[in-house]
């Protein structure tokens, strides 16, 4: 079997956990990007497209389905060809494809954080309710550029011009620390690992404190930062992510299969929110690469996310369970 990826993202990781465990690769890339990825020699085969929904052809996809290709999504990947098309692609997925849409879509989104019980940050629902900071976040805000933060109805009316009501979303701004953990949900062992965590780099919001004037912050990410937790805090960011599985699996069986990664602020008063979930790798896990210190605790050794990856599709291979974690 040869695991493959798009030329972007956590492609490297992915790649080279994939050859760790003694995987053939494979990388989708585009014309101009190839030049870099080969300094890295991490893949073994490539095609090359002229942009990456390319992946999409009826030819291509045969080509990966001919190659005996599992593809491993990741964010760029979702982001090129679409959580709908997804699920319309023939090559196998590595994880469950349903989740994407589940995690793309707010109000999906919103439902199975409900499902899961756990505390997120208040919505909104009627710019005449805000009463505090709120963050104004609406469908389509690449890297959260575009986000504005108002106290008031008035400040909304004044701030916000052009955006279609029924995709935005008004949301309590939550201050304090942001956490980004890693998780891997393993249907094989039947359980929850945190893999590692991260603070995202935000331009400009991390960048405004430097600067003695009032701007709007931007939310981009431009890069990552390693963090741990205090370590009294983790049982609860445990339960949350026990919480998210589970309902994940009550509203779209299999639920999550692999990494994902729960989006938190930690208070002052120790509470976190939860204000997002992606159901794929992140690339914060970049910063994780060979092992952080919560795969060293459970393992004994360095294991990235990719590795890890890779090490349960071999462990599905062996015990013919390929049916259990890829779609
Ligand atoms: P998102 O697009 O939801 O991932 O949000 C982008 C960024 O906006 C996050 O990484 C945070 O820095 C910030 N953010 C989003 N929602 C909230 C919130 N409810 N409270 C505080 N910060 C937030």
């Amino acid at each position: 079997m040869v695991i493959g990826t798009l030329a972007s993202h956590s492609a490297l990781q992915i790649m080279r956990g994939a050859k760790d465990e003694g995987f053939k690769t494979l990388l989708v890339c585009d014309r101009k990007r190839k030049k870099f990825y080969e300094r890295f020699k991490l893949a073994d085969e490539y095609i090359i497209v002229n942009e990456f929904r390319e992946m999409l052809n009826e030819d291509i996809q045969q080509k990966l389905i001919d190659k005996g290709v599992v593809m491993v999504p990741h964010g760029s990947f979702v982001e090129y060809v679409g959580a709908k098309n997804l699920l319309e692609f023939k090559v196998p997925i590595y994880g469950n494809k349903g989740v994407l849409e589940w995690e793309s879509d707010r109000k999906k989104e919103q439902k199975w954080f409900k499902r899961a019980g756990v505390r997120v940050p208040r919505e909104f629902k009627d710019p005449k309710d805000i009463d505090r900071l709120a963050i104004v976040k609406y469908e389509g805000a690449k890297g959260g550029m575009g986000y504005v933060l108002v106290k008031s109805e008035k400040e909304f009316q004044e701030k916000v011009k052009n955006f279609d009501r029924e995709k935005m979303m008004i949301q309590e701004y939550i201050v304090g620390t942001r956490f980004y953990p890693h998780f891997f949900w393993s249907p094989l062992s039947d359980e929850n690992e945190l893999m590692g965590m991260d603070i995202r780099y935000e331009a400009n919001a991390d960048g405004l404190s430097r600067v003695p004037i009032d701007l709007p912050p931007t939310y981009v990410v431009t890069g990552n930062l390693p963090v741990v937790m205090r370590e009294s805090l983790l049982p609860d960011v445990f339960d949350l992510a026990d919480g998210v599985v589970r309902a994940s699996q009550e509203l779209f069986y299999p639920g999550l299969i692999g990494p994902y990664c729960l989006e938190l602020v930690c208070t002052d008063k120790l509470e976190l929110f939860l204000f997002e979930v992606s159901a794929r790798i992140v690339a914060g896990t970049n910063v994780w690469i060979p092992g952080s210190p919560y795969t060293h605790l459970k393992h004994g050794k360095d294991i990235s996310t990719g590795r890890r990856i890779a090490m349960e599709i071999k462990r599905a291979i062996e015990e013919h369970r390929l049916n259990q974690v890829i779609s």
